[in-house]
Formats: C-alpha cells, sequence, structure tokens
C-alpha cells in the first residue's frame, strides 16, 4: 500500500514532469527499503537506468555509499534508514558507485515520507554532486599544508610552532597540563656548509630532522624553527622527564649520519629546555630555553641544558 503510494508519482504525470527535470537525483525507498521511485538525474548521477534500480531494495548496495570516514551506509548507518525510523531530516557528504565504477561524492539529505494520517511510509533521497566541494576542500587541505609547512624538512613551521604553543598554553591554563619547550640547534653547522657545500648541508639538515621526527613520541610536536634550529614541544610532568626526553633525542642525532659520496658524516644537536609549571608567557619559556641553549654551546656543545 504504502509503496503503491509512493510509486504513484511515477504515474502522476505533473508530479513526475517536476521530478524529471530536477538537477538533484532523487529517490524514495518504501519502508522495505524497496527503491520505488528514481528520477531523471538520479541516472545521470549514478549511470543507472530506473529500470534496473526500481524494484531493488537499497540494502542491496547498489550505490554503496561510503561516508567520508569510510563507512558503508548501506550497511551500517544509512541516513534513509535513520530518517524513516525518527522522523528526522539527514545530511551527509557521501561516495557513491556510478555504474561504470568510480566513487562519486555526492550531497545527500534524506527526508520521511508521511502518508496523510502522519504515518511514516517510507523516505526520500535527494543528493547532488559535490565534487566541486570536494575539489575546494582538498585546495585548502594543500593550502593549509602549506602554509604550516617547511618545505625543506617537512617539518612543521614556525608559524604552526607558535599556534601549538597558543594551544599548550590554553590547555596549561586551564587544565594545568604541564608542557616543555626544548630549542635545538645544529653545533657546527657553517663548518658543515663550508666544508662541504650548501646542498650537502641541507641533507644533512633533512637528515636531522627526520631523525627528530622519528624520535618523538605521538603526541610531541617538532617543528623548524628556522635555520638549523629546531622547536620542540612535549606534555611532561617533571624537569627531569623533560631532560630525558630531550636527551634521547640528542642521542638519536648523534648517532645519525648521511653518506656523502662514501664518506659519513654526522652532525650534533645542543640544546635549551624549558619546563612550563606555573603560569608565564611563550616569550619568557622561549627566552629561558634560548639561554638554556647558550649555556649548553659555551658547555662544549652535543648536550641538554
Ligand atoms: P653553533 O655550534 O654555535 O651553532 O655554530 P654554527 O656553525 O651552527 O653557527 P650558527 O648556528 O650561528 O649558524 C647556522 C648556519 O646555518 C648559518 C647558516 O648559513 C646555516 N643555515 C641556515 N639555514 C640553512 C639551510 O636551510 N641550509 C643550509 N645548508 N644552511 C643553513
Ligand atoms: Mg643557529
Ligand atoms: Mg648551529
Amino acid at each position: 500500500m504504502a509503496s503503491s503510494i509512493i510509486s504513484g508519482i511515477q504515474s502522476d504525470k505533473l508530479l513526475s514532469k517536476i521530478m524529471n527535470s530536477l538537477y538533484d537525483g532523487v529517490y524514495c525507498m518504501d519502508l522495505d527499503r524497496n527503491i520505488v521511485f528514481w528520477n531523471n538525474a538520479a541516472e545521470k548521477l549514478t549511470g543507472y537506468s530506473r529500470d534496473e534500480v526500481i524494484g531493488n531494495s537499497c540494502a542491496n548496495n547498489i550505490l554503496n555509499h561510503i561516508s567520508e570516514d569510510g563507512v558503508c551506509l548501506c550497511k551500517e548507518g544509512c541516513p534513509a534508514v535513520k530518517s524513516m525510523t525518527d522522523g528526522q531530516n539527514r545530511e551527509v557528504l557521501a561516495y557513491l558507485h556510478h555504474k561504470v565504477g568510480y566513487r562519486r561524492p555526492v550531497y545527500i539529505r534524506t527526508s520521511p515520507i508521511v502518508d496523510e494520517n502522519e504515518n511514516i511510509i517510507g523516505a526520500v533521497e535527494i543528493f547532488s554532486s559535490a565534487s566541486m566541494f570536494v575539489a575546494m576542500k582538498q585546495t585548502n587541505e594543500r593550502l593549509k599544508k602549506l602554509a604550516f609547512l617547511d618545505e625543506l624538512t617537512e617539518l612543521p613551521n614556525r608559524r604552526f610552532a607558535n599556534q601549538t604553543l597558543e594551544e599548550f598554553l590554553w590547555t596549561f591554563s586551564n587544565h594545568n597540563t604541564k608542557f616543555g619547550v626544548a630549542i635545538y640547534d645544529i653545533d657546527n653547522f657553517k663548518k658543515i656548509n663550508d666544508t662541504y657545500g650548501h646542498d650537502v648541508g641541507d641533507q644533512a639538515l633533512k637528515m636531522v630532522a627526520s631523525t627528530l621526527k622519528m624520535a618523538i613520541r605521538e603526541n610531541d610536536v617538532i617543528c623548524r624553527w628556522g635555520g638549523e634550529e629546531f622547536l620542540f614541544i612535549c606534555h611532561c610532568n617533571s624537569e627531569k622527564e623533560l631532560l630525558n626526553i630531550c636527551d634521547r633525542h640528542r642521542v638519536f642525532v648523534e648517532n645519525s649520519f648521511i653518506d656523502n659520496k662514501g664518506e659519513i658524516l654526522t652532525a650534533t644537536i645542543s640544546g635549551g629546555k624549558c619546563f612550563v609549571c606555573e603560569k608565564t608567557s611563550i616569550n619568557d619559556s622561549i627566552k629561558r630555553a634560548d639561554e638554556n641553549l647558550y649555556t649548553s654551546k659555551l658547555s662544549g656543545k652535543n648536550q641538554i641544558h
């Protein structure tokens, strides 16, 4: 009964004409998830003709909607089924399967269909191409990456470091989550440049950057602070813990090398740390770390103060 009410759209000439003139794909299903209406735009967007689709259950995975997070919506979390269940409208971005095989991003809006007694008898899904939106999002992600990434080392840059410091300080002020910062500077780097040339200097810089990137723990942050200096930021509970973490980084770098045409080149770093456990400013923490770095350099380099 419900099916015939909905599929009546097809036989209602005016309604059918209106539905088929839309740019958006529209399809309707009954309570058993049988597809009972499929408009022209749905044919165009999916490649499936109405003859191939009508009468099939949408649970049969014809369109195989997959959410942005990779969840197969036809099996778990079908928005149309949810709309039929709770009577609410829904909007999701999903990737549907086109008949020829590729995935197509679409905006999906679902609503329940109710009869004259306000009983839910099915659902309607309206979907439109989201290709432009997805392309724009990808461009934005790329720009975001470019704005926060140092090209040479592929570490986050100073702008990102400053933003991260603000976030750590905010968390400290609001949740008392102590943290530490450290500045690392490659020792005698001018000598590497002067002896082997700027390109080899770049390689050495990248080697130190990669070593530090691999050495940090999951939630720690290492950034290129400038030149051959790096800023390290991490959550920690004591001076001692911070010192141990930083010293581990120093040892990792000390034991890494590049092979320059058969010659093994090594580098070391000196570091200055600052444990943040009382109200302070970012500038003061960096200043303290920088003073400690200076002490490390004066005391013979390849050490953390
Ligand atoms: P110290 O042990 O006191 O740190 O001595 P240093 O020779 O490392 O001296 P300093 O830190 O002052 O010099 C840094 C040098 O790093 C100067 C600069 O030419 C070089 N440098 C900065 N950025 C780059 C880069 O991107 N590539 C290369 N190859 N060299 C760089
Ligand atoms: Mg320097
Ligand atoms: Mg240096």
